[in-house]
């Protein structure tokens, strides 16, 4: 049984290039109201899943129901129901930013009168009201994703997909995105499905499936997915290692590893434990260092790979790549 409030249900889903399978046998649901991240390295099938549930590609095999009509058979009602802001810009920049909404209004029937009110509305959400009148060609990229937000939002849509929505943006547009993005759940309570391969974004989401090779490899909210690595990780390093080694064995009972010349504490809560150690044992530590799980730690460990070193990899081949082409 699928819950009422799911506004995405995924069952099975699949999707073949050829030989080459993007999209392997994926399930879950997104509840309503619920920002869902898909994090992954490139290449793993975040663009095509998010294009499949937005009707724009066919799946291979396998079912989803937005809003509860079925991707493929229902396509008009389930375009009805979303809103989507995709990695190429698709905004005229010969029109101003007004003109460019009430085109996607025409494209909507959205109502005239309903769009007078709703337009001035999103343009302020997003802080560019008084840019309404210039043409967006003289827009800067955040500007652009913004008004792109915007105008995904103006049909009042149940869902709204993000793909990739920061990328090729300066860290302080993105953060400035991730305010507009929570805010909208607040103010519109739409649902908000995005992909990203930036970890630290993951970690706004409600929850998050973590996409490897066409498939999910893990599903939960940031801290449940933190909590599967385990424990903090305190490196200490003092003048005479073994002889704290030993003083904190003694005293707290806990046996750490010696690594690179540095002491290994594995611990809950590591940022509680520290003040204690620091006042028991304090003089001795030359240097403390804390490392909390982070999204790409469990990456690795379900993987076995960073997404950081996944992405370069990425990265680098499309470089070999270009560099192949220049030469031609
Ligand atoms: P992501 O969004 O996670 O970076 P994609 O969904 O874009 O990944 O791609 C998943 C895999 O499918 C990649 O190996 C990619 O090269 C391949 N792929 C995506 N679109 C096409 C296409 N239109 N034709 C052939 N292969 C494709």
């Amino acid at each position: 049984m699928n819950n009422m409030e799911d506004i995405i249900i995924v069952e099975n889903l699949w999707r073949k290039f050829n030989q080459l399978v993007a999209v392997n046998d994926i399930s879950f649901t997104v509840g309503k109201g619920e920002i869902f991240g898909f994090l992954g390295p490139n290449g793993a099938g975040k663009s095509t899943t998010i294009q499949m549930l937005a009707t724009l590609l066919r799946p291979t095999a396998g079912r989803a129901l937005i809003n509860g009509h079925d991707i493929i058979r229902e396509q008009y009602a389930v375009r009805r129901s979303i809103g989507m802001v995709f990695q190429d810009p698709t905004l005229d920049g010969n029109l101003t930013a007004l003109e460019n909404l009430d085109f996607h209004a025409r494209l909507y029937d959205v109502d005239k009168k309903v769009l007078a009110g709703r337009r001035g509305e999103l343009l302020q959400m997003v802080e560019l009201a008084d840019r309404g009148r210039d043409r967006v060609k003289f827009f800067s990229g955040g500007m652009k994703r913004r008004l792109e937000i915007a105008r995904g939002l103006l049909h009042h849509p149940a869902v709204l997909f993000l793909d990739e929505p920061t990328v090729g943006l300066d860290p302080q547009t993105r953060s400035h995105i991730w305010t507009y993005i929570r805010d909208l759940r607040q103010k519109e309570g739409v649902t908000i499905f995005l992909t990203t391969h930036y970890m630290d974004e993951a970690e706004n989401c409600d929850r998050i499936a973590i996409i490897d090779h066409g498939q999910i490899v893990a599903l939960d909210t940031p801290s449940g997915l933190k909590q599967m690595v385990g424990r903090d990780v305190i490196n200490l390093t003092a003048k005479n290692i073994d002889q704290l080694t030993r003083d904190i064995e003694e005293r707290f009972g806990i046996r750490g590893n010696r690594f690179d010349g540095e002491l290994q504490l594995e611990i809950e809560q590591g940022d509680h434990f520290i003040p204690r150690l620091l006042s028991a044992v304090g003089d001795a530590v030359e240097s403390v260092n804390l490392h909390k799980p982070t999204l790409d730690d469990v990456f690795l460990k379900l993987t076995g790979r960073a997404i950081r070193a996944a992405n370069a990899g990425a990265a680098d081949a499309m470089r070999a790549m270009m560099k192949r082409r220049g030469r031609r």
